[in-house]
């Protein structure tokens, strides 16, 4: 991958005469700085303000043009956690007329991603914050094609996990403290700049304690286009198996230790009756754990980044997470969520440690590895005595971080138990046929007859087509779900129904109007649109 910009791509005399005619040019997507990604043509960057700068001239364009609302707290975010204040975007304003005593620019050729990474040292911020935004962000965008290259901007060093940024596009990824090497005034011929969040489904607990995102846009299907590209440009193939079934340990080696990990391996391969292994990033390359996870039929692993990589589990295994004494497991629920993601197909299994034997406590540590002799005693005796961590706000909570960084003598009958509740006979990847949820269309042709009989009785025949895509469609169960309202009430009466036209005659008065809502249901729970409001007078 090449690092330096190829400026031989560039008519230097024509990219400077258009910088200062036109100026920057930006159009930008979404209606808040949190969903907002823009388009630059021109964009500079003075490596010694660190700061981006918009030059205006005759043709600049500035779109959304928010005056100083551009501040208020920023024109975007440029990590994928939301309203996140240490990742906000802007940029300064100059008349283009000042380059003439600026610095030369030095041109970027290539078509720029400009992003924040959020915490590259962390696998699951890694893959959750950054790779899976950066894949779909380019996927959003056709010039973010794979000559593309992608700016960090949030002033980390390469990080651990830097080989799987470079995964994401043929030219050599390039952080902020080496733009400084490449000149003084940047000016990217073209660049977008945000990430997509379309894809998370976790935040942290920033303002509130942590948990799924409210509003959920992803389903296994992208997690698995994603991954499968991944696996391609790690040269690891889905056909490698050899066909013999295996549980796959993800262990810590540093600290949030299984303490029996041969007595827990030993278990699971008598009990499942299957080979058993462990792997740990510190042992393992990268390609290994994802050619050993993807074709695995359990994973089972402490709390912690590293399950992340269930990401790459086979439809229809098992993910075992395992939680250290004190720590519910339904507050920390990253791991779970992703698993029970739609599509995803997984089963999703937790484990807690309730027996304070088992657990080894580290008051001593430093803060950030779980140690309270910073805290005030009484505080520390509370620590101590607590049963179970309260929710918090923030992942530095000491009380979080002391029981977060136990270790744990994992009780076996306990945990085979628990997993038994869930996993009957063989765990594993089962041949699912493709089920497929597809909705239903709108019923078609819907209509309505009255009849009166006498003064107090009424009957209602509707009758409707079936929805149009039915027909190309193989359909377990469909129904038809009928809503009768008066018109000018709140309330309807609801029906399920298996044909295609009914009489209804309960509570139906004479000389009244109804409004007749009809949808088609698919397989019990997938729910169609209604279609246009049938008028009905009686
Ligand atoms: N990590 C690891 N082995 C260890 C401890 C940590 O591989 O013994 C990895 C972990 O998977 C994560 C990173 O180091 O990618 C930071 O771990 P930390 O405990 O800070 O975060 P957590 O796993 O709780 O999210």
């Amino acid at each position: 991958q090449s690092q330096e910009l190829s400026q031989a791509q560039i008519d230097y005399h024509a990219a400077l005469q258009a910088l200062v005619e036109d100026g920057t040019r930006m159009v930008c997507t979404g209606r808040m700085h949190t969903d907002r990604i823009c388009r630059f043509e021109s964009l500079c960057y003075s490596t010694e303000a660190e700061e981006f700068i918009y030059f205006h001239s005759n043709s600049s364009v500035m779109l959304p043009n928010l005056g100083s609302r551009r501040f208020q707290p920023a024109l975007l975010d440029l990590s994928s956690v939301e309203d996140h204040n240490t990742q906000y975007f802007n940029f300064v304003e100059l008349p283009a007329a000042a380059l003439t005593y600026m610095p030369k620019p030095v041109f970027v050729p290539d078509v720029a991603l400009i992003v924040n990474r959020f915490n590259p040292d962390n696998l699951m911020h890694v893959f959750h914050d950054d790779l899976l935004p950066i894949y779909y962000t380019m996927q959003q965008f056709s010039d973010l094609d794979p000559e593309a290259r992608l700016f960090f901007m949030e002033g980390w060093s390469e990080g651990v996990h830097f080989d799987l940024y470079k995964l994401l596009s043929n030219k050599q990824p390039l952080l902020r403290e080496q733009l400084k090497t490449l000149g003084r005034l940047l000016c990217f011929t073209k660049s977008y700049v945000g990430l997509s969040k379309i894809t998370t489904w976790y935040q942290y607990g920033f303002v509130q304690p942590q948990g799924p995102k409210a509003n959920i846009l992803v389903s296994g299907n992208e997690i698995r286009q994603f991954t499968k590209f991944m696996m391609q440009k790690l040269n690891v193939s889905l056909e490698e198996s050899s066909g013999e079934e295996y549980i796959v340990v993800f262990s810590r080696t540093i600290n949030r230790l299984i303490l029996n990990e041969a007595e827990l391996i030993l278990a699971l391969a008598q009990e499942f009756q299957m080979k058993t292994i462990t792997v740990s990033l510190e042992e393992h390359s990268f390609s290994d754990i994802v050619r050993l996870i993807s074709n695995a039929s359990m994973l089972v692993s402490m709390h912690g980044a590293q399950l992340v990589m269930s990401l790459f589990l086979p439809r229809g295994a098992t993910v075992v997470e395992l939680f250290p004494y004190a720590i519910n497991p339904e507050h920390y629920t990253p791991y779970k969520t992703l698993a029970t993601l739609p599509g995803m197909d997984l089963q999703y299994i937790a484990w807690q440690n309730t027996n304070r034997e088992d657990t080894v406590t580290y008051p001593d540590r430093p803060w950030d590895q779980g140690g309270i002799a910073h805290l005030d005693k009484a505080e520390q005796e509370r620590i101590i005595k607590s049963t179970e961590v309260p929710r918090h706000i923030s992942c530095r909570n000491p009380e979080w971080l002391f029981r977060a960084y136990q270790d744990t003598k994992v009780n076996i009958p306990s945990l085979i138990q628990v997993i038994r509740q869930t996993v009957k006979s063989k765990p594993g990847p089962k041949k699912q046929k493709w089920s497929g949820s597809l909705y239903p269309g709108k019923v078609r042709d819907a209509k309505c007859q009255a009849s009166v009989q006498g003064t107090t009785e009424a009957k209602l025949a509707v009758s409707w087509q079936i929805p149009w895509n039915l027909k190309y469609l193989k359909v377990r169960e469909v129904k038809y779900e009928v809503w009768i309202q008066e018109q000018g009430e709140n309330t309807y009466m609801p029906y399920i129904l298996s044909h295609q036209n009914h009489t209804f005659s309960e509570n139906i008065k004479p000389f009244t109007i109804y409004l007749v809502w009809i949808r088609c249901i698919f397989n019990k729970n997938l729910l169609g649109p209604f279609a246009d409001v049938l008028l009905c007078s009686t």
